[in-house]
């Protein structure tokens, strides 16, 4: 009979199930990913898919829990992930969108380097 498997931990990207994978591989432990290709060909479907599921087999679920313990990193998604990786695309006076490569808008004129220096 083949053990139970639980859902020890989502993630939002599925290089994060694959380092959690192999760090309790590491310690001798089977672990398995799932839904990672489904999210990953449409990952804005991934909330509602329910991310990307880690499991273990129910016997195995403390003592990965207790490796996860250790290394928190792997038990967490990575914060304002979306935040970090948002360049500055609009005007911050008018909202008219700005280019990437631009300091100043195109609309009104408004300008970062403005903004900085006041
Ligand atoms: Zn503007």
């Amino acid at each position: 009979m083949d053990p139970k498997l639980v859902t020890l931990c989502t993630y939002q990207f599925a290089f994060q199930a694959e380092m959690a994978r192999w760090s309790l591989e590491q310690a001798g432990i089977q672990s398995f990913v799932s839904e990672a290709n489904t999210v990953t060909a449409d990952w804005f479907l991934g909330p509602a898919l329910g991310w990307i599921k880690l499991e273990v087999a129910e016997t195995d679920a403390p003592a990965a829990l207790a490796i996860f313990e250790q290394d928190p990193k792997l038990s967490k998604p990575i914060p304002n992930y979306q935040e970090e990786v948002t360049p500055m695309t609009a005007c911050l006076r008018c909202g008219a969108a700005m280019s990437e490569a631009s300091d100043t808008c195109q609309e009104c004129g408004w300008s970062y380097l403005n903004e900085e220096m006041s």
